[in-house]
C-alpha cells in the first residue's frame, strides 16, 4: 500500500533572492519568485500554505515569514533548508525547470535529435523538456556540478 503523500512544500521567494529560487526549483520544489511589496500578498500565500522567504527586514516580524540573512545564494539555500528542515530524500532533481518553475516532461530520445548538441544526443539516453520555455535538460555534466555544489553546501549525498 502506498503511504499517504505529505502535501508538497511550496515556496514564494522575494525577487531579490532569484538565484536561490532557482536552486529550490533544481531541488524540485514549487517556487514562485515575485516582488513582495504588500502585506496582502504575504497573507495570500501564507493562507495557501506557501513558505514565504525574503531578505527584506520589513517582513521580518511577520508570522510565518522566513527572513534570511545571507548574501550568497548557496548560503541562503542552506538557511532555508535548515530553517524549514528539508531533508535530502525530499529532493527531486530534474523535476522542474529552474527558469519557469514548470514540471519537466520526459522527451522521447528521438525527439531530442537536432535540439541538443550531437555528442549529447549520442551519449545521453534520457531527456526532459520544459513545456513552458522548451528548454531541454539531461543528467549530464551540469547537473553533476550542481549536485556537487549542493552536497558540499548542505552536507548531503545526492
Ligand atoms: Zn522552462
Amino acid at each position: 500500500m502506498q503511504p499517504i503523500a505529505e502535501p508538497e512544500r511550496r515556496f514564494v521567494v522575494d525577487v531579490m533572492l532569484g538565484k536561490m529560487a532557482k536552486w529550490l526549483r533544481a531541488l524540485g520544489f514549487d517556487t514562485c519568485n515575485i516582488h513582495l511589496t504588500r502585506p496582502a500578498q504575504l497573507e495570500f500565500y501564507l493562507a495557501r500554505r506557501f513558505c514565504v522567504v525574503t531578505r527584506n527586514r520589513r517582513w521580518g516580524n511577520y508570522p510565518g515569514v522566513l527572513c534570511i540573512a545571507a548574501n550568497d545564494p548557496m548560503q541562503q539555500l542552506q538557511e532555508v533548508v535548515s530553517q524549514v528542515s528539508i531533508t535530502a530524500d525530499e529532493v527531486r532533481f530534474l523535476k522542474r525547470c529552474t527558469l519557469c518553475n514548470d514540471l519537466l516532461e520526459e522527451l522521447p530520445h528521438e525527439h531530442a535529435f537536432g535540439l541538443v548538441p550531437d555528442y549529447v544526443f549520442e551519449t545521453q539516453s534520457t531527456f526532459f523538456q520544459c513545456p513552458g520555455c522548451r528548454r531541454i535538460y539531461w543528467p549530464g555534466s551540469h547537473p553533476e556540478r550542481m549536485l556537487k555544489r549542493l552536497n558540499d553546501t548542505l552536507g548531503w549525498v545526492l
